[in-house]
């Protein structure tokens, strides 16, 4: 089948615009080199949360936020979307039970033991707000090197996250070898966690030590694809309520929202090349026309009446920078905005703070359609979303995930409304 719109990148931006064309009616075909940021980064919508100070409200903070920020992707979201891109999200990942919403951040428990605000989080990481503080227990397997319960509980109980509210939090270990390995990783403990015999031997070796009132936290590795079940299983046993805290990379609940999005995107029709990066494109008279893919083991092109870029930004390989100081977007090559003179700083102290290679990416105009420096529209018929768009500080801002679920939508939203 040929294509009405080919997407490139199956990341949260490729896959949400991917999947509600194709429930909009579109014949869709994803191109991607890989499973992008998700597999890395949790699966927490975190739409805004610091503008710079917490922000508790992003539905009360969007506003001021998008004047004070020309060029962010945010402005150009129409006001009508942000609401239906939640729900629409949260519709087509029923099993996570997606919980929060614009109106108010949940303040989630990190690895680090900072507290994140996030407006959308699958229950089983929201199970862990600290939005009104409370007692935590952190179970520490100590064959896994990816997370770090004590040092998560003496920084969480540091947190204030309000002005009376209190946490307190202790660590609980588990030592030896996990699922008969000394060196297990989140995956192979996700998939330990589906299995009966393991979550017993689990219980058992928390019988008594947990108190009354505290909730539970484990790793995010309660299972692969049957989280709910697992995480509510063990809550019944325990008999406290029981949370997840998202790791270091891999991250087990991104895999889980990939992978939902992705299974219904092909039942809806969607077809999903993996493993194709696009290496050329073919363009007349201001569109374009197809993209060509390398496997591998072969080239395929791939041609469309719309295209949309979906590649990421700098931290994914959507965006490249080289030792020269040279910017480029990998997939078409567009003309890039905000890159800051070669000389510039490369390294910032604080991971979270401000650099503006974060802001570089491809500016676009109301239709998501790419311009140059000039101001001119580069394709007609191409439109980009996700962490590509220039603009966004997301490290900075907690908006992510969110720039990309809203994006995407929205570029959706253009294309079926052209
Ligand atoms: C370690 C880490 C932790 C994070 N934590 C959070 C968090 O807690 N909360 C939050 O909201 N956000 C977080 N983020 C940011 C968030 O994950 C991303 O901003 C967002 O998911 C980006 O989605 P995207 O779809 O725009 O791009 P990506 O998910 O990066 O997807 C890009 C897609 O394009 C493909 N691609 C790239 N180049 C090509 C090419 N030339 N040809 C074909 N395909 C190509 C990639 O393979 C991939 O499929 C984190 C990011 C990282 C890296």
């Amino acid at each position: 089948m040929t294509p009405d719109t080919v997407v490139i990148g199956a990341g949260l931006a490729g896959l949400t615009c991917a999947l509600r064309l194709t429930e909009g009616g579109c014949k869709v075909a994803v191109v991607a080199a890989g499973a992008g940021s998700l597999h890395l980064g949790g699966a927490t919508i975190d739409i805004l949360g610091y503008d710079p100070a917490v922000v508790t409200s992003p539905a009360a903070a969007l506003g001021s936020f998008i004047r004070s920020h020309p060029g962010h992707p945010y402005m150009r979201v129409a006001p009508s979307l942000w609401a239906g891109a939640l729900e629409w999200l949260r519709a087509r990942c029923e099993p996570l039970q997606l919980t929060g919403s614009l109106d108010e951040n949940l303040m989630l428990p990190t690895a680090a033991g900072a507290l994140k605000p996030s407006a959308l989080a699958p229950r089983s990481l929201a199970a862990g707000d600290l939005g009104s503080g409370g007692k935590l227990a952190l179970v520490s397997f100590s064959a896994l090197k990816d997370f770090y319960p004590r040092l998560a509980a003496a920084n969480l109980n540091r947190a204030q996250p309000g002005p009376t509210e209190r946490v307190e939090a202790r660590a609980i270990d588990l030592h030896g070898t996990v699922a008969g390995e000394a060196d297990p990783g989140t995956l192979r403990l996700a998939r330990a966690f589906e299995e009966a015999a393991f979550r017993d031997e689990i219980v058992a070796r928390l019988k008594g030590r947990i108190e009354p009132g505290e909730r539970v936290g484990f790793p995010a590795v309660l299972g692969l694809h049957r989280s709910p079940e697992v995480v509510a299983e063990l809550a019944e046993r325990i008999g406290e309520a029981v949370f997840e805290i998202p790791t270091l990379p891999p991250s087990i609940p991104g895999m889980r929202l990939h992978a939902l999005l992705n299974r219904a995107l092909r039942k809806a029709g969607g077809r999903v090349v993996m493993g194709a990066s696009v290496v050329s494109s073919a363009s007349h008279n201001g569109r374009l026309e197809a993209v060509s893919t390398d496997t591998g083991s072969r080239r395929s092109s791939h041609g469309a009446r719309d295209f949309v870029v979906a590649t990421g930004g700098v931290s994914a390989g959507g965006v490249t920078l080289d030792s020269s100081w040279r910017f480029k977007e990998s997939a078409l090559d567009l003309p890039l905005a905000g890159v800051p003179p070669p000389g510039t700083e490369r390294f910032c102290a604080d991971v979270f703070g401000s650099h503006p290679v974060s802001r570089v990416g491809v500016a676009v105009d109301e239709e998501w359609r790419p311009l140059d420096a000039d101001g001119r529209v580069v394709y007609n018929n191409v439109r980009v979303c996700g962490a590509t768009l220039a603009g966004a500080e997301p490290h900075k801002e907690m908006s992510g995930n969110g720039i990309s679920l809203v994006t995407g939508y929205a570029v959706a939203d253009a294309i079926l409304r052209s």
